[in-house]
């Protein structure tokens, strides 16, 4: 799935836990970007405002890439070097535009995302696309995302490694660090107890605990 790749980005073991071992845990955060992306699909499905033609909730894929999902809003602005599209005079150039809920963040999960969406959708049109835009519930505000040549670089190698995971079935070990506290799987995930010690010492301080248990039970009949 296309939108694994924030996962991915943000923590390699929260997506194998998601996307492999079929883990989830709904917390605020992914309530509320739930809702933020049902809105942006809820609107009408298909809009034209003079030079500006706007789809919603576009199933997009791409087989060389191996990834399918879909787009939030796909915009077409009219020019003189884009692409026909059927019923509409003219040429169109297509640009994706991704709702995220908060605030842009300091990694590069979102643009790799929608870098990802367009690179499924030149695949998909035959054309290229140099930019898309993120537009963030919190500040409500549009950032413009180029797509270089080294983010599509980026996009090929998370693929690959995730590709290269889901093949082996394989779920990185913890690696607690500050994004931990916002994780909406961190109950399932337990990063606190395997920092503190290692499982086999949990597992045998568990054990030891119960047998005394068991000894004073037995001394006490
Ligand atoms: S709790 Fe931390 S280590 Fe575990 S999946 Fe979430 S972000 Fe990753």
């Amino acid at each position: 799935m296309l939108s694994g790749l924030q996962h991915f980005v943000f923590c390699r073991r929260q997506w194998a836990l998601i996307h492999v071992e079929q883990v989830w845990a709904e917390n605020l955060r992914t309530v509320e970007g739930s809702l933020l992306h049902q809105k942006a699909h809820d609107s009408l499905d298909r809009e034209s405002r003079g030079d500006l033609f706007i789809l919603r909730g576009v199933s997009i894929q791409s087989r060389e890439l191996g990834v399918a999902g879909q787009c939030d809003v796909l915009e077409f602005h009219r020019c003189s070097d884009g692409i026909t599209l059927k019923n509409k005079e003219g040429l169109w150039q297509p640009y994706p535009v991704e709702y995220k809920r908060g605030v842009p963040k300091e990694n590069d999960a979102d643009r790799l995302q929608l870098c990802a969406q367009a690179m499924c959708l030149e695949e998909m049109l035959s054309c290229d696309i140099a930019n898309g835009a993120l537009f963030y519930g919190e500040i409500r505000r549009r950032e413009e995302v180029v797509f270089t040549h080294a983010l599509r670089q980026k996009v090929r190698g998370c693929l690959e490694e995730m590709h290269d995971y889901f093949q082996r079935g394989y779920t990185p070990r913890v690696k607690p660090f500050k994004g931990c506290s916002a994780c909406s799987l961190s109950e399932l995930c337990v990063p606190k107890m395997l920092r503190q010690k290692r499982v086999e010492d949990y597992v045998n301080e568990a054990l030891s605990e119960s047998l005394g248990l068991m000894h004073t039970q037995e001394d006490n009949e």
